[in-house]
């Protein structure tokens, strides 16, 4: 399914396929500068639909499977593989891996 940002209005960010009441939806080159904002929150990702999320906490119930606690920690690494999964070439290289280096034998 296809996934959306979302961005909530304390700054918290959610990627997936249904958004979170009263979260509003972010192009995807805003991307980078969202990231940028929420840099000294936590990274997120749902183990059932892999939707991601940026925040303090993860949602309680994942918006899009709806399942119970289903989000794990996981590193800025591991959130930007995800990005590129989900949006790929509607990313513009080099905004997206300034820190960390992403393979680029795709490019
Ligand atoms: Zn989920």
């Amino acid at each position: 399914m296809k996934k959306s940002i979302f961005l909530s209005k304390s700054g918290d960010v959610h990627i997936g396929t249904i958004a979170i009441e009263g979260y509003m939806p972010v192009e995807k080159t805003e991307m980078e500068n969202v990231i940028i904002r929420t840099k000294l929150k936590k990274f997120w990702r749902c183990h059932v639909c892999n939707d991601l999320y940026i925040g303090k906490n993860p949602p309680k119930i994942c918006p899009t499977c709806k399942e119970k606690e289903a989000y794990v920690e996981i590193n800025e690494k591991e959130f930007r593989s995800f990005l590129e999964i989900f949006f790929q070439r509607s990313l513009r290289p080099g905004l997206m891996d300034n820190r960390i280096p992403l393979p680029r034998s795709h490019a």
